[in-house]
């Protein structure tokens, strides 16, 4: 048994960290040593706690489950498209042709729900956005195909104009190229219902201006959906370096500028806050912060601010390539390393994770 013995009784070696994994046989007996005497304090032990798998996954306040990934899809405007983006390891833009082979098996495998992202690719795109709820475009064709073929899977849209502007940009904008808030917000707010109206279950403005969210909201209700469709907010969203992949796959970098004057500074924590107070009282069904692990105190804070809403948050297109990265350059092992930034963003509050990882998480996990 010395085996087990290295440097003290309670220090055993070889334990994986998976909290996932309780019928793992390699936790120690508890019976083969006789009691001895310890000079410790009573309040110093607290390894008695987490000495089995079971135990220790009894640590978290919340375990990851199927339900709670939401994975995010390209969506194409070529309908026989199955093509591979370079920069997602493992990730393809589909045309909706292709979504039972792509989504079938996914779904036998415990997938529970979508988000869509458009990325036309023959449209003729305008000042406005208009192709972005053309009926013919890829998110609302996809919608109708989705819950065609797969009735159980719930159907979220990412609402934004970036892909279908001609200049890239979230929203419209006045000559100078500056955003003009209002007429953005009205278009954004016509593109969200008209793909309620497609049957998504819900929409997900990630387009960050001013005043979308009660827009949004009150453009539902007027159509008749304010009680058919929710309205996730991404409220926090930061002008991040991770999103380098996402325009790759999208083809949503814009043609001049930056985002910096509606998206999130990465130091803002205040304003973070205020955003995510400011969209709970606008409506918002679900908060959202992006990305999630450079961001995990903006979680936190999210879910004391608004700790009766459902909190998601985004594992972005970086997080997920720097992820993939490290495992294959050895530094850790994928799947360990998955649970480990996963499990941050729960311990921080988030209830609903959009990652990348869904597949792969749907073979990990048992529920
Ligand atoms: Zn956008």
């Amino acid at each position: 048994m010395s085996f087990f013995l290295r440097g003290s009784k309670t220090d055993w070696p070889g334990q994986p960290a998976s909290a996932a994994s309780p019928s793992d046989p390699s936790y120690p007996p508890t019976a083969a040593f006789p009691p001895t005497s310890s000079s410790m304090d009573i309040s110093s032990i607290l390894q008695g706690g987490y000495q089995h798998p079971l135990s220790r996954s009894w640590q978290s306040r919340r375990q990851l489950t199927k339900s709670m990934l939401m994975y995010p899809i390209f969506i194409t405007d070529d309908p026989d498209a199955s093509v591979e983006i370079k920069t997602l390891p493992g990730q393809r833009r589909w045309g909706v042709n292709r979504l039972e082979e792509f989504l079938g098996p996914l779904v036998k495998k415990g997938l529970k729900s979508v988000i869509l992202f458009g990325v036309p690719m023959n449209c003729e795109k305008d000042e406005r956005g208009t192709p972005a709820d053309d009926p013919s475009g890829p998110v609302i064709q996809a919608t109708k195909k989705i819950a065609s073929l797969f009735p159980s899977i719930y159907i979220a849209a990412d609402v934004c104009l970036c892909e279908y502007t001609s200049h890239g940009h979230c929203g419209v904008l006045h000559a100078d190229g500056s955003i003009n808030t209002e007429p953005s917000v009205a278009r954004i707010a016509e593109v969200a219902v008209n793909y309620a109206r497609a049957g998504v279950h819900c929409v997900a403005p990630s387009d960050m201006m001013d005043g979308r969210i009660k827009a949004i909201k009150r453009g539902l209700i007027d159509a008749g959906f304010g009680n058919r469709c929710t309205l996730m907010s991404y409220s926090a969203k930061f002008a991040s370096s991770l999103y380098g992949p996402f325009r790759d796959a999208a083809g949503s970098a814009p043609s001049f500028g930056d985002r910096k004057c509606y998206q999130l500074p990465p130091s803002a924590k205040g304003l973070a806050r205020r955003a995510i107070l400011r969209d709970a009282n606008e409506g918002a069904d679900i908060l959202m912060v992006k990305p999630a692990l450079p961001y995990l105190d903006i979680i936190s804070d999210a879910a004391q601010i608004a700790p009766d809403h459902p909190l998601a948050c985004y594992q972005v297109s970086g997080e997920y390539a720097m992820v993939c990265a490290g495992a294959d350059a050895g530094v850790y092992e994928l799947r360990t390393m998955a649970f480990e930034t996963v499990d941050s963003m729960l311990r921080a509050g988030a209830t609903l994770i959009l990652t990348y990882f869904t597949p792969q998480f749907l073979d990990w996990l048992e529920l």
